[in-house]
């Protein structure tokens, strides 16, 4: 790819759609002319480039319109902004949604990830390779094609899959419980979005964080605050930001996206910082296999979010929010979307929320296809319109974070606990759970239970409780094992599930919450097959920056492979030993979380005798329901 930009022309739609994003050209010079005296960029270039953050919504406008992002496409965009063609690229090129070679216009991403194995994945594949032929089309056809893809959040309903239709009406289509039949049906523009929610809970009284869920219009601010909606605003800017800060912090509130940092902490550090803009961000890029709490949030209660964004932005002096939302969810997106909308309009949102002297909005950003970027500092360079890779931390974002400015990272669940916290109280609200876990907790119950989804518990139910809460195993089956906490969590025996589901309750037998995935795993599943899948995930999911990462995640899948065929390099301990020594290397010397975790189950499974051999069932990737 030339650093130069090309003179191939984009197709009408694909101009209209990039335009679309970019707004017209402000003048006939905008893309960077260069003066000639001196090399400088002219003042137009500059105010492109200054919009380079515009580039991936660029791209994915052009991937939507054709399918692909063309070399037409690819030098409108690059002239526009002012990105060298090489750079936009490697951009491009980064995401797994985003496709640089011709792709079809209709394609079926099936998610053949940790839940939908054990839901019949890999038969819808096969049913798909019969249809259509093998994965990615067959060469030179121009009919629709499938691809597998990694967990796409709706693993209570699976197997799942999401069909894309790009042109000049783009459309994505979730299918739950997808069979061959079903998504053919999609793929010709048949059958309609399966729903994507299972509330086991609904109408149960106690409920918090889901409270609304279910009840409330998604679509209706009227309804949402018919229904207490805006309550904590108001009540924020009773308290002044001082008082909304001590609250969260006497809540004890941690964040719920697998960090389990200190709220309180993180806000006032924001709120301290001199610097100016600061900058809040709502990570929704809700990636680990296994989760779809914030899709259901998103889906279901969009104003919550708005709102609860909006005190966090009184409290800490944000002036612009940022919701990265993954690039799977596009229901969420068009919920949020609306509800940003509304809340402009009735004045929530924007120079002066709720009259006051308070300016803040919202600005939705999807992901492309990329796990990495549910690590804050990838999302940062994500929404900048870079590769999505980690930076190295310090600095920390409350002092250096989006375009180099103090930001507050949050995660959807996190946010939408203030809104009670900030209308009844810190105290009370660490009245709830356990010392050092306060509140209540979701949890994504998905694989063998008998009533898979979402459940809201308070913190220091046992998983024992929650697993008979959620019907315990399907079929009257024997417990094998659960998977906690996601790809990157950790597998417990059924001698572990008295565990208290607390921050320090599954610390204390070495495991962690991580983003609440409980995946039940009855007698029939092979382990084996899923260990080898979190392997493979997290080798994919490498951004590749650092070598103990990029270079670990590919031999510890090698060795499991190999251990599994029984085609060891010496015996099967130097093996596992093998596997052990890279866990190390990856814990201690990755950049980010995504190394540092690799091995987390991969070790537990092995640790544990979970994939001594004698337990696994070689072959079979788990019954049909
Ligand atoms: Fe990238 Fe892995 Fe290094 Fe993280 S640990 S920066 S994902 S290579």
């Amino acid at each position: 790819m030339d650093l130069r930009i090309g003179s191939t022309p984009p197709s009408e739609s694909e101009r209209r759609a990039i335009d679309a994003v970019l707004g017209p050209p402000a003048s006939g010079w905008e893309g960077g002319e260069r003066a000639a005296a001196d090399g400088r960029m002219s003042v137009a270039g500059q105010v492109a480039r200054a919009r380079r953050h515009l580039l991936l919504p660029a791209l994915q406008a052009a991937q939507s319109s054709a399918g692909w992002v063309s070399p037409g496409a690819l030098n409108h965009i690059c002239r526009r902004l002012t990105v060298p063609p090489a750079e936009a690229w490697g951009v491009a090129t980064f995401y797994a949604l985003l496709s640089v070679e011709p792709r079809a216009a209709v394609v079926a991403h099936l998610c053949d990830d940790l839940a939908c194995r054990l839901r019949g994945a890999e038969e819808l594949c096969r049913g798909m390779e019969r249809a259509l032929g093998p994965e990615g089309g067959k060469s030179g056809g121009s009919g629709p094609a499938w691809f597998r893809s990694p967990c796409l959040g709706l693993c209570d309903r699976a197997p799942a899959a999401l069909v894309t239709r790009a042109g000049d009406r783009p459309r994505e289509q979730a299918i739950t419980g997808a069979t061959p039949e079903g998504v053919s049906a999609a793929l010709d523009g048949r059958g309609s979005e399966g729903s994507t929610a299972r509330l086991p809970q609904f109408g149960e009284p106690g409920l918090r964080l889901l409270r609304r869920v279910g009840r409330v219009d998604p679509t209706s601010l009227d309804d949402y605050r018919a229904q207490g909606g805006y309550a904590a605003l108001r009540q924020a800017i009773s308290l002044g930001p001082a008082g909304v800060l001590r609250e969260v912090t006497d809540s004890k509130l941690v964040g719920r996206g697998g960090a389990a940092f200190p709220t309180g902490r993180k806000w006032e550090a924001v709120a301290r910082n001199p610097a100016r803009p600061h900058h809040l961000v709502c990570n929704a890029d809700e990636s680990e296999p296994g989760t779809f709490k914030d899709r259901v949030l998103m889906e279901a209660d969009p104003f919550a979010i708005i709102e609860a964004m909006t005190v966090a932005a009184y409290a800490t002096g944000c002036a612009r929010g940022w919701i990265y939302v993954r690039g799977e969810y596009a229901l969420a997106v068009e919920r949020l979307a609306g509800a940003i909308a509304a809340a402009r309009v009735r004045g929530l949102l924007g120079d002066t929320v709720m009259g006051q002297p308070l300016a803040f909005d919202i600005e939705i950003r999807r992901g492309a296809g990329a796990y990495i970027c549910g690590e804050e500092t990838a999302l940062f360079n994500s929404i900048e319109g870079f590769r999505g890779e980690p930076r190295n931390k310090p600095p920390f974002p409350v002092d250096v974070g989006l375009f180099g400015k103090p930001t507050l990272v949050n995660n959807v669940e996190t946010l939408v606990n203030v809104l009670e916290i900030v209308r009844d109280g810190g105290p009370r609200y660490a009245a709830a759970g356990t010392a050092g876990s306060t509140g209540t907790k979701l949890y994504c119950v998905s694989g063998c239970a008998a009533r898979p989804g979402l459940y809201e518990m308070p913190f220091g139910v046992t998983l024992r409780q929650l697993i008979d809460r959620a019907g315990g195993v399907r079929d009257g089956r024997s417990l094998q094992a659960v998977l906690l906490g996601g790809a990157a969590g950790t597998f417990l025996t059924p001698a572990e599930i008295d565990v208290t589901l607390s921050f320090e309750g599954t610390r204390a037998i070495g495991a962690s919450l991580g983003s609440g995935v409980v995946l039940l795993l009855d007698d029939r599943v092979d382990l084996w097959d899923q260990v080898l899948r979190i392997a493979s995930f997290f080798r994919d999911e490498s951004c590749g920056q650092c070598v103990p990462c990029r270079v670990g995640t590919v031999r510890q899948e090698e060795a499991l492979q190999r251990i599994r065929a029984g085609r060891t390099i010496g015996s099967r301990a130097d093996e596992v030993l093998l596997v052990a020594d890279l866990a190390q290397v990856m814990r201690d010397a990755s950049i980010c979380g995504l190394g540092q975790t690799a091995s987390a189950a991969v070790q537990s499974a092995l640790e544990k005798g979970l994939i001594g051999g004698d337990r696994a069932t070689p072959g079979a990737a788990g019954p049909r329901p």
